[in-house]
């Protein structure tokens, strides 16, 4: 598997339950993906059985779910893949009869804050929430108008005030969380507005803020900048492995088989039509991608499908 993301997690629990030999290749030091490096306490609500569950709660059951002769590599970036004779060669170290592909959106890098930015107070300036904690009692502005923003001023408004600045009027998260932000007494709604300067005062981020559409200006003091304007998706050194993709996602048929025979894919780095980037869809499609394995490196083998019948 390459990538330890939830669905990479998953994949290879559900590959070790049907008797398939896995290593977990992942290029950050820690395991977990999106939910574990960008919304560790975020509460997902759509995780099927889960009501509710924290995402660093959900990472750890995964990660506890896994064999113990799971070989996983952390800090393994694979670079290239290449095909010799009846195997994949990974990075010229490993050997694989079949792969699958988890590298959800790439290698992520956050999206710029657009003005420069004073030295001291750089470090005021965040593009990650690692714990709302440290925010406790400050005056906390997050910029953007997506889930990411959503997400982080909700949670930071346990222990901050915050204010949610954004270019529209209208956000683009989850309908729920907009209202859930509209209705928290400690969240204030600056829209729409777009930074236009950033200086120091008293060792605190002074930021001018333009109302779109108008010449009116209006100045804020805040404690810290959280900047959640999105990420820049990497996943084009896949073509490199000789991939097809589409708009930089992964190309799949119905056993969600990549343009390379014996290359599968699931979660959010493949794309079709109607496919939304949601963690319980990447489950479904990596059930998939392991029985069509199974299919491959077994095509004699009267296959098990309920984990009942294992
Ligand atoms: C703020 C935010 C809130 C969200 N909220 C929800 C929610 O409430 N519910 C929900 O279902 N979904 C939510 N999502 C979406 C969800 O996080 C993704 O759908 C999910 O993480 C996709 O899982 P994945 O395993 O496919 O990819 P990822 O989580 O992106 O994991 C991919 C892993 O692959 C690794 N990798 C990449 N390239 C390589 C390489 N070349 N070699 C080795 N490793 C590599 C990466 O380091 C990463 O660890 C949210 C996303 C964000 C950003």
């Amino acid at each position: 598997m390459v990538g330890a993301g939830p669905v990479g997690l998953f994949s290879a629990y559900f590959a070790h339950l049907h008797g398939l030999k896995v290593a977990l290749l992942e290029s950050l030091p820690e395991l977990g993906g999106q939910p574990a490096a960008l919304y560790p306490n975020k509460v997902i609500q759509d995780i099927p059985v889960f009501r509710d569950i924290k995402s660093f709660e959900l990472t750890e059951k995964l990660c506890s779910n896994l064999s113990d002769d799971t070989d996983i590599y952390r800090n393994y970036k694979v670079e290239n893949i290449i095909f010799d004779n009846s195997h994949f060669i990974i990075n010229d170290d490993l050997i694989s009869k079949t792969i699958l592909i988890t590298t959800g959106n790439g290698a992520f890098k956050p999206k710029a804050f657009p003005l420069a930015v004073p030295d001291n107070i750089e470090s005021k300036i965040s593009y990650f929430v690692k714990n709302p904690q440290d925010y406790q009692d400050k005056q906390v502005a997050v910029l953007g108008g997506g889930d990411s923003a959503l997400d982080w001023a909700l949670e930071l408004s346990q222990y901050a005030k915050v204010s949610l600045i954004h270019r529209r009027n209208q956000f683009r998260g989850l309908e729920s969380n907009v209202e859930k932000v509209k209705k928290n007494p400690k969240v204030s709604v600056l829209t729409p507005y777009l930074p236009a300067d950033l200086t120091e005062n008293s060792g605190r981020c002074e930021l001018s803020l333009k109302k779109v559409g108008t010449d009116e200006t209006n100045s804020f003091i805040f404690d810290n900048l959280i900047v959640a304007y999105g990420f820049r998706a990497n996943n084009r050194f896949i073509k490199k492995w000789g991939i097809e993709l589409e708009n930089d996602l992964i190309k799949v048929d119905r056993k969600m088989e990549t343009s390379v025979k014996g290359i599968f894919a699931a979660g959010d780095s493949v794309g079709y039509e109607g496919r939304v980037p949601i963690i319980g869809i990447g489950f479904g499609e990596a059930q998939i991608a392991i029985t069509s394995i199974m299919q491959t490196i077994f095509p004699d083998k009267q296959l098990t499908i309920h984990s009942t019948s294992i």
